[in-house]
């Protein structure tokens, strides 16, 4: 056998989490293998108990109809507080700062309506440049909505010329440049494209300290990096959990706020009877009155039939032993991917993920000079799910629940046939 896959097959032998592998349905080849599924940052993979948590409620409903909302296994009216310590968990919050609700862009507006309030010499939100769109738009879309030109308005990090992520340093001086006129810094704590993951304490630290709101978008954080929020200080946080977190398409995204916002009932937000105190939420009374904590954002009740996939999937983060032990073998097996990269890299490819363990997280994104795609749809035919981003990109994104590291030597050896 070929070295680097025995080698990889050992490191699988000796990894106490390979058995969770079993617990996911891997995507299968005509050929009767499973493809190498590197997409997790797109579209995590199913896991197994799923359809059973989503059968319970739907016999739940047709045993109980209405009375579920109380009656059934976990009743629905409360459904989503079974998330809660769960969720907390994975992002490093207090309970009362998480909830599960909507959808990721739909909370980002929500959170922007309470913490981004332009006045006239503060308006500016900083964002960096290459955001996923929806980011972009979303904050382009509450610029324009408090009348605001996004031309004067939307500050863009850009890397240095001839580099492709963002230092630190440059990122601390535009706050701090724009900071008195700056009212809200949003960014993803990892960036979709380049893996590159932001050094979200400073960020946070220096964007209070110039008086501004910071806040990160965790849908390539959350289950893939340790993202400590509280501890962090970012007033507010979203993810969707159909990437890292396996909950399945169009998943209930997450949402933190930070407790030093959870009593002020003074914030502006859309409400909804979700947020309104559950001690008397059924009197239907006209008089809004807020539910302390992330929970007090909530619109609608609940979607309980996705919230049973995510519910599936947060119980298996917890009997992997949560987000720290998941990144240590995740921080493994980037090592293991980038050390059998590295004589590849030079001539037709080169890594622009940063290469340090606190500047990025599982995503590895390999940047193929010219553009030349004819690489990627060889390591397509060859059974790798993983995704070309234009102009240039593969990404690469091993995820420690159920890929291995002979999934890894297998994609390198694709790669090296597709290259030469
Ligand atoms: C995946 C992703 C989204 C997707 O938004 P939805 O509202 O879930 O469709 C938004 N922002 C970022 C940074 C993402 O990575």
């Amino acid at each position: 056998m070929n070295t680097i896959i025995a080698e990889a097959i050992a490191l699988d032998e000796k990894d106490e989490l390979a058995s969770f592998r079993e617990q996911f349905h891997l995507p299968v080849q005509k050929s009767g293998e499973p493809y190498i599924y590197f997409c997790g940052n797109s579209l995590g993979l199913q896991p197994k108990t799923a359809r059973r948590y989503v059968e319970e409620v739907m016999k739940d409903w047709e045993l109980m109809g209405v009375e579920a909302h109380t009656e059934a296994r976990n009743p629905w009216m409360p459904y989503h507080e079974i998330l809660t310590d769960q969720l907390a968990d994975l992002v490093g919050a207090k309970p009362h700062e998480v909830v599960a609700m909507n959808s990721l862009t739909v909370n980002l507006h929500l959170m922007m309506v309470s913490f981004y309030r332009p006045e006239k010499d503060r308006f500016k939100i900083i964002i960096e440049k290459g955001a996923f769109p929806s980011d972009r738009y979303a904050v382009e879309s509450q610029i324009k909505f408090h009348g605001y030109d996004p031309d004067k308005a939307l500050i863009e990090l850009e890397p240095r010329e001839s580099e492709s992520t963002l230092r630190t340093v440059d990122i601390l001086d535009t706050i701090n440049q724009h900071g008195s006129s700056t009212a809200l810094i949003m960014m993803g704590n990892v960036n979709y494209y380049t893996g590159q993951a932001f050094n979200m304490k400073e960020i946070t630290r220096v964007g209070h300290n110039n008086g501004c709101k910071v806040a990160f978008d965790l849908a390539h954080g959350a289950g893939n990096i340790v993202c400590d929020l509280h501890d962090v200080g970012a007033d507010f946080a979203a993810w969707c959990s159909y990437k890292y977190l396996n909950a399945g398409p169009g998943a209930t995204s997450g949402c933190f706020v930070h407790e030093r916002h959870s009593e002020d009932d003074s914030l502006p937000r859309f409400a909804g009877w979700w947020g309104h105190d559950k001690s008397d939420r059924f009197k239907m009374g006209p008089e809004f009155k807020v539910l302390p904590g992330a929970e007090g954002w909530q619109l609608s009740n609940p979607p309980i039939l996705p919230m049973a996939c995510l519910k599936a999937s947060l119980d298996i983060f917890e009997a992997a032993g949560g987000i720290k032990s998941l990144r240590r073998k995740s921080e493994n097996m980037t090592q293991f991917l980038l050390s059998l990269l590295q004589p590849l890299v030079g001539g037709r490819i080169e890594v622009i993920t940063p290469l340090e363990l606190d500047e990025r997280g599982c995503q590895i994104s390999i940047r193929v000079k010219s553009g030349d795609r004819k690489i990627y749809e060889k390591l397509t035919a060859g059974g790798l799910i993983a995704d070309w981003r234009e102009p240039d990109v593969i990404r690469i994104a091993p995820a420690p629940l159920y890929n291995s590291y002979e999934d890894i030597a297998r994609f390198v050896e694709l790669l090296k046939l597709a290259m030469f």
